[in-house]
């Protein structure tokens, strides 16, 4: 008999709350169509668990960035629906692409040539609009290459839209607007998560959020609108009671000033609880917050408990996962605050 292996890690996902910020983001994205970024494993949440609640809520357009995540998505998509942002750079991708049906996003002229020499089909185009990273340069879309394929979506990507000011963004939609007659194509596509704030100009056919739909607010004007996706909680393996001079965890920087109980917690950095999380960090019990002690090492980190003395072993303790906070406490951004989530809370 196989029995579930039990954890000291939870990672639950509201699956209403990804469902809601779906919707959200495909109203606010006017008369486009909401997709959906699922790559890096739903940003760390999970394809199994976020893609058939993204794919019931209605998405119909999906994205990874590598070929090596598609076979997880197409479970439950149709591989039609499932583009691959990274494209297409060797003749080994193209053979996988052909095999499992997925669109490539093609990047520069050369992925269109050899898309092309490798029988072509359908694929998505992207334009570099002054991001600087994948995309054909907009004074190449003329090119036979680019001629030559079959393009469902035009694409671009805004470098930043999480900003307040919007000048970048407007330089960069005003680039889009020269592509967009050059090409011949079937829908067009600027706008990721913080774009879609940007208003009606940005959404064009089809927006691609990611970070919004798993409760990240990418703007201030976008808070309130967006629920928590992500609620992570983890177990204390052992409480104690220090002396006064104790010095706790790998180098010993915290050292206590008077008697203190403290619980030691199933959490440490390859969860994805980086060292910029420790000091000045807290777990949370209910709304009291229990202070981190001294480093955060592998697999553990020590909590005061001295506002909770009545925890003990086996208790849970709750990892503060309000992303717009949580990256403001540790000087990681929301997008690493999900993704670094670690293999342990799969189980
Ligand atoms: C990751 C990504 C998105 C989603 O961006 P968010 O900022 O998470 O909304 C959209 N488009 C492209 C090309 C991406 O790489």
């Amino acid at each position: 008999m196989i029995v579930e292996p039990p954890s000291t890690l939870r990672l639950t996902v509201n699956r209403e709350a990804l469902a809601a910020n779906w919707r959200t983001l495909d109203t606010m994205s006017g008369t486009a169509d909401a997709g959906a970024a699922v790559k890096a494993d739903c940003y760390g949440l999970g394809v199994e668990t976020c893609v058939p609640v993204l794919r019931d809520a209605g998405a119909r357009a999906f994205f990874v960035a590598h070929w090596s995540e598609v076979a997880d998505v197409v479970r439950h998509i149709d591989p039609e629906q499932v583009a691959v942002l990274h494209g297409v750079i060797s003749d080994e991708e193209i053979a996988y692409a052909k095999a499992i049906g997925a669109i490539p996003v093609i990047n520069s002229l050369d992925q269109a040539r050899r898309w092309r020499a490798g029988g072509g089909g359908p694929c998505h185009l992207m334009v570099d609009t002054g991001i600087n990273r994948l995309g054909v340069a907009p004074n190449e879309v003329g090119d036979e290459a680019i001629a030559a394929l079959d393009i469902d979506v035009l694409m671009s990507h805004l470098s930043s839209a999480d900003e307040e000011d919007d000048a970048v963004s407007r330089l960069q939609l005003t680039t889009f607007r020269t592509v967009i007659p050059q090409v011949r194509h079937r829908a067009a596509s600027l706008a990721n998560g913080a774009g879609i704030a940007l208003g009606p100009d940005y959404a064009f056919d089809l927006t691609r959020p990611g970070l919004a739909l798993y409760g990240g607010v990418p703007r201030a004007d976008m808070a309130g609108q967006l629920r928590q996706v992500a609620f992570v909680e983890a177990a204390i393996l052992q409480t104690r009671t220090l002396q006064a001079g104790d010095a706790v965890g790998y180098n010993g920087e915290f050292v206590a000033q008077n008697d203190m109980p403290v619980a030691t917690v199933s959490l440490g950095y390859a969860d994805g609880f980086l060292r910029s999380r420790g000091p000045g960090g807290a777990l949370l019990h209910g709304d009291i917050a229990l202070p981190l002690l001294g480093k955060v090492s592998m697999d553990m980190v020590v909590v005061d408990l001295s506002q909770a003395p009545d925890l003990e072993e086996g208790d849970w303790l709750t990892v503060p996962y309000d992303l717009r906070d949580a990256a403001q406490q540790s000087a990681l951004s929301q997008y690493e605050l999900l993704t670094a989530l670690g293999r342990r809370f799969r189980s």
